[in-house]
């Protein structure tokens, strides 16, 4: 089961909503008890990238819950109004100064316990010059033996480092989609 988002009042009149199956439909819903809107509850995309600068990657120190102190991939919540590359670009710029060219798309990994899918492209780091924002303690490069891999904050990032490093050896990049249990 997922245990995502629980919705406990209506979004539109602000009384109590309850979990019921509605009519012609197949699956639990949010339902306001007073005014019966239906609230649908959907995944989210989670996006970031991969900078590379030769041959070390920029990861983040967290300095936000969750998982505080540990290392990521700059990444996080689409907002409207942009695209996935767009997203992409800005979480990286936002919390690691960073800016990037995008070189293609690269993981895209079904988180579905969490209702989340992420999406991490491939970018090259146009400088050096890094300037972490708030939400981040520090950002730095790694070459692949410096890589924190017990400091890491999520497993999406964990997968997306581990394709890199098999791919470089190898010397293709390819599109990897999986599933996170
Ligand atoms: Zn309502």
């Amino acid at each position: 089961m997922w245990e995502t988002r629980r919705i406990k009042f209506c979004r539109a009149c602000g009384a109590e909503a309850r979990y019921a199956i509605p009519a012609d439909d197949n699956r639990e819903r949010a339902t306001c008890t007073v005014c019966s809107t239906i609230h649908y509850e959907n995944p989210l995309n989670v996006v970031g990238t991969l900078p590379v600068w030769e041959d070390r990657v920029l990861l983040c120190k967290r300095a936000i819950e969750p998982r505080y102190g540990l290392w990521t991939l700059p990444a996080g919540f689409m907002e409207l109004g942009e695209t996935t590359e767009q997203g992409a670009m800005r979480e990286t710029l936002e919390e690691a100064g960073a800016r990037v060219e995008l070189q293609g798309l690269y993981t895209l990994l079904n988180v579905v316990r969490i209702g989340q899918v992420h999406i991490f492209y491939r970018a090259r780091l146009l400088d050096l010059d890094l300037d972490p924002g708030t939400e981040s303690l520090e950002a730095r490069l790694f070459t692949e033996a410096e890589i924190p891999w017990d400091e890491l904050a999520f497993r999406t990032v964990r997968e997306t480092l581990k394709h890199y490093f098999a791919d470089r050896r190898e010397g293709r990049f390819g599109l990897h989609v999986g599933d996170i249990g």
